[in-house]
């Protein structure tokens, strides 16, 4: 009747593959695509065939003379169509207009309660069982309430219950005898306390084990983040830099399209720890990342490759191109000096190589660091492109 939380399926809107069995075609068709609402699908369908199972027992009831066929009938006609309105309600996608309850957890549940206490009211001699159907639809509804809902549905539950054995006893005190049905209203009171209490430490467990899947999620996150950033500038470290260079080559390769790689090397830089200090030479790394981010493409990438070496990645980039991201970067620089309180200003030497498929990355990181040192040994300050 209601639907437990399930995680979402990135397969949400992929339809049954073409040569999926007739099992999977008949689901996809039933339940909808896999993720939360099938879930939700699955549990309306699962009350439906449970209410469905219970027509022929029922018949089988009237067969014996222990209820009348009109009865049986209307009563049977109730619960099919509400349940299978839910069906289709839910398989429809209607329900996810309702923010609060998309599973329809609670209207299923009172629909489902009205059914049992009517089941009472005519199943006479077998009725004892519709307590057990009353149970039964409470412990659907654990799946998807809040403790409140759950113990206000056992208390209407209770009531619906009450209403139908005092209208019986006192048009029908033959069949539905004071004392007895005194009895089992004191039982159904004793175990709807019993299922609201229990629904009640269910839906704190399934609170705290949200919040351990949150905190988990969290924690997974920030190791992630761990294992690819540098702590110092925030850009991507060595590791996750050579994966994305891995990515790139296979890519290129595939689509035949170069791309370049720049490999940046801070002029000087021992000098800036050692007039200024440790702390003020973290602040031109910080710097020098924060300026390059602010002027390569988001498609790009830069990560913090060594001490004061960064490795701009280019996807689809030929050396030319590189050289005039690398010139805005320099540009960008100029601005630093007065901030950082560097008189000559951050300066830095660059090579450039570009990866052409089939070659792999690595030759082409050997030659952009050769054009770098090239750079450095022409007398720093400057960007050469490797043969
Ligand atoms: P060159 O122009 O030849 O590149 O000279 P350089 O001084 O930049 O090169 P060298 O390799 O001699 O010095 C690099 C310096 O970078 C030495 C090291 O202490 C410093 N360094 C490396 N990592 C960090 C860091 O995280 N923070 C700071 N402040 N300094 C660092
Ligand atoms: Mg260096
Ligand atoms: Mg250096």
């Amino acid at each position: 009747m209601s639907a437990a939380a399930a995680p979402s399926s990135p397969a949400a809107c992929s339809p049954p593959p073409p040569d999926a069995g007739w099992r999977e075609r008949l689901s996809a068709r039933l339940l909808g695509p896999p993720g939360r609402q099938r879930v939700r699908v699955a549990q309306t369908l699962l009350s439906f065939g449970v209410i469905a199972a219970y027509v022929p027992i029922q018949g089988a009831a009237v067969l014996l003379g222990l209820m009348p066929v009109a009865d049986m009938l209307l009563f049977n006609a109730y619960n099919l169509s509400w349940a299978f309105a839910f069906y289709l309600l839910i398989r429809s996608g209607w329900n996810l207009r309702l923010s609060r309850d998309p599973a329809l957890t609670v209207p299923q549940c009172v629909f489902a309660l009205v059914g049992s206490a009517w089941a009472y009211g005519i199943c006479g001699p077998t009725r004892g069982a519709m307590l057990v159907a009353m149970m039964l639809v409470l412990v659907f509804s654990f799946f998807g309430l809040r403790v409140g809902q759950a113990r206000w549905l056992a208390l209407l539950g209770f009531g619906l219950l009450a209403g139908v054995m005092a209208y019986k006893v006192s048009t029908d005190p033959l069949a539905y005898e004071p004392r007895v049905e005194m009895i089992h209203l004191t039982l159904a009171g004793l175990f709807l306390f019993a299922v609201a209490v229990l629904a009640g430490r269910l839906t704190r467990m399934r609170q705290r084990l949200t919040e351990q899947r949150t905190a988990l999620q969290e924690a997974l996150t920030r190791i992630q983040e761990l294992a690819t950033r540098d702590p110092l500038t925030g850009l991507l470290n060595r590791r996750a830099m050579g994966e994305l260079l891995a990515q790139e080559a296979a890519r290129a390769q595939r689509l035949g399209t170069p791309f370049s790689v720049v490999l940046f090397d801070l002029d000087h830089f021992k000098q800036v720890n050692d007039r200024l200090g440790h702390a003020a030479g973290d602040e031109v790394l910080r710097s020098f990342a924060q300026v390059a981010m602010g002027r390569v493409r988001k498609t790009d990438a830069l990560a913090r490759w060594g001490g004061e070496e960064f490795l701009l990645l280019l996807p689809d980039t030929v050396p030319a191109c590189a050289l005039t991201v690398v010139a805005r970067v320099r540009e960008g620089l100029v601005a630093l000096p007065s901030h950082i309180g560097l008189p000559g200003g951050v300066r830095f030497s660059a090579g450039v190589a570009a990866c052409v498929a089939p070659e792999d990355v690595q030759p082409a990181l050997e030659r952009a660091d050769e054009a770098l040192y090239q750079a450095k040994a022409a007398g720093r300050d400057r960007c050469l492109v490797a043969a």
